[in-house]
């Protein structure tokens, strides 16, 4: 179970339990205090002058709250949101479909930017710039462009893969900003404010716990105590103590770092398959049984944010916490090392 639990918490939330506990405004939204600052500003800019907000780039590994900021942001406006992803925008008709739908001053989620259609992107450019959408109908000699006039919108874009953005996509966003992994104090908050809309008795403590193995992400935090909510009431009084969280993790196999399972394995077949590294992404990941993006967007950022693993221009190499961490010696000849 546990080699697939950050998949499933990660890429297939369970949507109500994500709805129920998502902040509705910035009072509610623990953490990325540089960027909820940034986002509250241009709000309040933006209401003084009676405007509509510019267009806003939230990047980040998923999980870290950028659907959550999106609704916020359409809260504090008193604005609709309307929601969809890059890969959901198969047509240009697709898209003007939910640009007629959109009001003056509306929020545009769309999730996954950075895996737009190329050709989609074009019609997006004069829609960001000048509120305005130019579709081709038809075909060959009959071909004719209409011009369709869009009210004032602000689109926020979320993307995992900020560097895959094009240049022109990226330079139409008047804010660009990036999340962080979350400190296990601030995950602690979150989780108790989680506990208490879930009606769960948990100690400070028991919440640090969980919090500490989080891999520094909200919606695993959220993921994590609804299991151990769910041990707690049948091995335990229901109250979350820091044994329960740690004998309940254990049983998912969730190490002390928030390692699971598959983190493991990438560290063991780096340093046992590939001699430390260096080692190609892909290769890498067909050593695992696992899909690259996953690797690259669920479980590497972790691993080197954590030191555990390097990226170098020739591939992964596996650092000195990696080798403790699987109990094997670094060879000082491994090359990856020097
Ligand atoms: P992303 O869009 O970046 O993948 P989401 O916005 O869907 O992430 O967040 C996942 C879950 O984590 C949400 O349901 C929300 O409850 C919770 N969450 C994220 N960020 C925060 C935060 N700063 N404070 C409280 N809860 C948060």
């Amino acid at each position: 179970m546990s080699e697939s639990f950050y998949q499933q918490t990660n890429e297939s939330p369970d949507e109500s339990f994500d709805q129920s506990l998502r902040p509705p405004g910035f009072e509610e939204f623990h953490g990325q205090e540089k960027v909820t600052e940034r986002l509250m500003l241009m709000v309040e800019a933006a209401q003084q002058r009676d405007d509509v907000l510019e267009h806003i780039l939230l990047s980040g590994p998923p999980g870290l709250g950028k659907t959550t900021l999106a609704n916020i942001i359409s809260n504090a406006t008193g604005t609709q949101l309307h929601t969809t992803s890059g890969p959901q925008i198969e047509k240009a008709g697709d898209l003007a479909g939910i640009l007629t739908n959109i009001q003056k001053g509306d929020i545009l989620f769309i999730d996954e930017i950075h895996r737009l259609h190329p050709a989609i992107e074009e019609y997006l450019y004069p829609a960001m710039e000048d509120y305005r959408l130019d579709i081709i109908i038809d075909s060959g000699p009959s071909a004719r462009t209409i011009q369709l006039n869009l009210p004032k919108f602000t689109l926020v874009g979320a993307t995992t893969r900020a560097g895959m953005l094009t240049s022109p996509l990226r330079s139409r966003f008047g804010l660009v900003n990036r999340l962080d992994y979350y400190t296990a104090e601030q995950l602690a908050t979150i989780i108790e404010r989680s506990a208490k809309l879930l009606g769960v008795a948990i100690k400070k403590d028991g919440a640090l716990e969980i919090a500490s193995r989080s891999r520094g992400t909200p919606r695993i935090a959220n993921n994590l105590l609804r299991w151990v909510r769910d041990f707690a009431q049948v091995r335990a009084d229901g109250t979350i103590t820091p044994e329960i969280a740690r004998d309940a993790l254990a049983m998912i196999e969730i190490d002390n770092d928030g390692l699971d399972e598959m983190d493991k394995r990438i560290l063991e077949a780096t340093i046992y398959k590939f001699n430390g590294g260096p080692v190609g992404l892909s290769t890498l990941a067909v050593a695992i049984g696992e899909d690259a993006s996953t690797l690259e967007e669920v479980h590497e950022p972790f691993l080197i944010m954590q030191g555990f693993l390097k990226r170098t221009p020739r591939g992964r190499v596996a650092l000195p916490a990696a080798y403790t961490k699987i109990g094997a010696t670094p060879d000082p000849q491994q090359p990856g090392l020097l």
